[in-house]
C-alpha cells in the first residue's frame, strides 16, 4: 500500500476518535493558520471566506460537515514525515491489517538537540516528538543560553540527551512513546 493510501486510513481512524473538544481544537488551529495549496480547492466557498476574513465562529459545531475536510487535513498533518515502519505498525497495531507500505517519504528538518527528522519548520516553537525540544530561535542561535522555551540551554538538553534520551526531564510528557521509530535520523547521526 502507498503511504499516502496508508495516510489516509489512519487520519480518518485518527477522526473517529477525536473528542468533540479536540475536534474544536483542530479547527480553532485552523482558523489561525492560512490554507494549504491542496485544501482550500476541497472547502466549502463560505468557509473559505470567513477564514479569510479572519471570522472566527464563537461557537465551533464539529460535526457540520464543511469541517470534514478540515479535520482530515490537521490528522494527516500529524503525519507528516513519518517513516514507512511507523504507518505500517499504526495500520496494524489500530486496525489489524498487516501491510507493508510503500513510497518515498519527504522527510522533517533535524532536530538540533536529538538529529532526529522531527520538526516541520524550525525555530517555530513547534516540538519534537522524540526528545521533546521546542525548537527556540534565539536558544538555537545561542547555544548555551539557558533562558528560552526549554528551560536548559541547546547544548545542555544534547548532553541531556545522550545520557537520557530527552532534551530534558521535564520533556518527558511532550514526547511520542514511539518517536524514535516515527522519525528517520539525520544522515551522519547514529
Ligand atoms: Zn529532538
Amino acid at each position: 500500500m502507498h503511504r499516502s493510501q496508508a495516510a489516509q486510513l489512519i487520519a480518518e481512524h485518527m477522526l473517529s476518535q477525536l473528542t468533540p473538544e479536540q475536534a474544536v481544537e483542530a479547527i480553532r488551529a485552523f482558523f489561525n493558520d492560512f490554507i494549504p495549496d491542496d485544501l482550500r480547492p476541497q472547502l466549502d466557498p463560505a468557509l473559505v471566506a470567513q477564514h479569510d476574513r479572519h471570522d472566527v465562529p464563537p461557537s465551533i459545531i464539529p460535526a457540520d460537515p464543511r469541517y470534514q475536510p478540515v479535520l482530515l487535513h490537521q490528522m494527516k498533518r500529524r503525519l507528516r514525515g513519518v517513516t514507512n515502519a511507523y504507518l505500517g505498525a499504526v495500520l496494524y497495531g489500530t486496525m489489524d491489517r498487516s501491510v507493508d507500505v510503500t513510497g518515498v517519504m519527504t522527510p522533517l528538518l533535524s532536530c538540533p538537540v536529538c538529529g532526529y527528522r522531527s520538526l516541520p519548520i524550525l525555530g517555530n516553537w513547534d516540538v519534537c516528538l522524540v526528545c521533546g525540544w521546542k525548537s527556540d530561535p534565539v536558544q538555537e542561535a545561542v547555544p548555551d543560553e539557558a533562558i528560552g522555551a526549554n528551560g536548559v540551554s541547546l547544548n545542555q538538553a544534547r548532553a541531556n540527551f545522550a545520557r537520557t534520551g530527552l532534551s530534558s526531564e521535564d520533556a518527558r510528557d511532550r514526547v511520542h512513546p514511539h518517536g524514535k521509530f516515527m522519525y528517520p535520523r539525520a544522515e551522519g547521526q547514529e
